[in-house]
């Protein structure tokens, strides 16, 4: 048996997987089994922040691995506390919790606001508001909270406590706000699954005034559009707002698997020892990488993002079969006259790695793509939806 077949016999029959067997990677290169290789624009699924077997990351993983790779959350260790400072620092949060996953994540800050409504206003409190077209996660309450019908089939019931606003529109989150017993709202600012939108400024800056007026926590869920990917370092420092927990996980690991939550001020000290926890959480492994990603995001790094977006964009709107180009930073969704699965199967033919949001064509390259591989990826995406 190949892999393939292997694979189809005895992994779970949840992943519509492309035709293609990642064997290793250098940076912004990966290659198949064959040794074919391929430019990647997806960063599987905005993971691998500085591409593949990056050194830095890799020095600092391997130099963890040497000391103790797994703690317990029983002890102290030095890379989940510099890493928590180091997040604290570069965003004015105040503590952070840390798990596997964007899910958990998530998970963990629905439990914030919950325990922050009950505290302000009573456990009656406890509706939290998200958006529609949203995606927070595969767990039944991060499902929940995703705003997708198509998520909940066959999976009910459902966690209660949840319901879905339109998002850009600040009428409909003013009604839901005075019909239910809320205690936050959480929404991704770009929404990546549902098809790489970013909500308007103005709609978010309004939301979250609104939620302060109502007491309500404002909770980010920066997942997928956190750790420089928007080209701030936190998609919210670009919005202008201030919000009261941060979710992020995806791009923080640079390819190990973490998950952070962030408390602001109002709900630092929400918590108290055994009201949540995680065996593999704050793991030192992925603490120590995710500290070396989290340095290299500076000021230059997070202007060169911009700067490949702005090339991104100027290239392809308007592009003969384009029918838009949407998102943030390298966080990009392309509108195709023809069928986004079609354009995918074309660049993969043509050593081109592109991933879907929806019916668009979604780009996550790594942030430190080299121009000329950018440069080269670009015009093999841009000839591909042409024809
Ligand atoms: C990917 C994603 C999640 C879920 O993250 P997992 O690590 O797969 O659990 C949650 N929210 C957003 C915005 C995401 O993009």
């Amino acid at each position: 048996m190949n892999i393939i077949e292997k694979d189809k016999q005895y992994i779970a029959n949840t992943y519509a997987r492309f035709p293609l067997q990642l064997a290793k990677g250098k940076g912004s290169l990966v290659y198949d089994e064959t040794g074919k290789e391929y430019i990647d624009l997806g960063t599987g699924i905005a993971v691998n922040t500085f591409g593949v077997a990056d050194e830095a990351w890799k020095a600092a993983v391997l130099s963890q691995l040497d000391k103790i790779q797994h703690t317990s959350n029983l002890y102290y260790s030095a890379p989940c506390a510099e890493l928590a400072e180091a997040l604290c620092n570069r965003t004015g949060m105040k503590k952070v919790f840390f798990s596997n996953s964007g899910a958990e994540a998530n998970e963990t800050a629905i439990k914030v606001a919950r325990k922050y409504g009950e505290k302000t206003k009573g456990a009656e409190y406890n509706v939290l508001i998200t958006l529609k077209n949203s995606f927070h996660g595969r767990t039944i309450t991060t499902l929940s909270a995703t705003g997708q019908e198509v998520f909940h089939e066959h999976f009910t019931p459902m966690t209660e406590g949840f319901v879905h606003a339109t998002a850009n529109d600040l009428d409909d989150l003013k009604t839901l706000i005075g019909a239910h017993k809320c205690c936050g709202i959480m929404l991704e600012l770009v929404q990546g699954e549902g098809g790489v939108t970013a909500l308007d400024k103005d709609y978010v800056q309004a939301a979250y005034r609104l939620a302060r007026e109502n007491d309500l926590l404002f909770i980010v869920d920066e997942v997928q559009t956190g750790n420089g990917r928007t080209g701030a370092l936190y998609a919210y420092m670009a919005y202008g707002i201030t919000p009261d927990v941060v979710t992020t996980a995806k791009g923080l690991g640079g390819g190990l698997p973490i998950g952070a939550t962030l408390l602001g001020e109002r709900v630092q000290d929400i918590f108290t020892p055994g009201l949540n926890g995680s065996t593999f959480g704050g793991n030192p492994v992925a603490c120590a990488g995710a500290l070396s990603i989290l340095h290299r995001l500076d000021e230059d790094l997070l202007a060169s993002v911009r700067e490949k977006s702005e090339y991104i964009f100027q290239t392809l709107t308007g592009a003969k079969g384009v029918k838009g180009v949407s998102g943030m930073g390298l966080m990009i969704g392309i509108e195709c006259e023809k069928d986004a699965g079609e354009v995918i199967a074309k660049c993969i033919e043509k050593g081109v790695l592109v991933i879907k949001a929806k019916h668009k064509i979604r780009l996550l390259p790594a942030l430190n793509i080299g121009w000329d591989e950018l440069k080269k990826a670009i015009e093999i995406v841009k000839e591909v939806i042409a024809q």
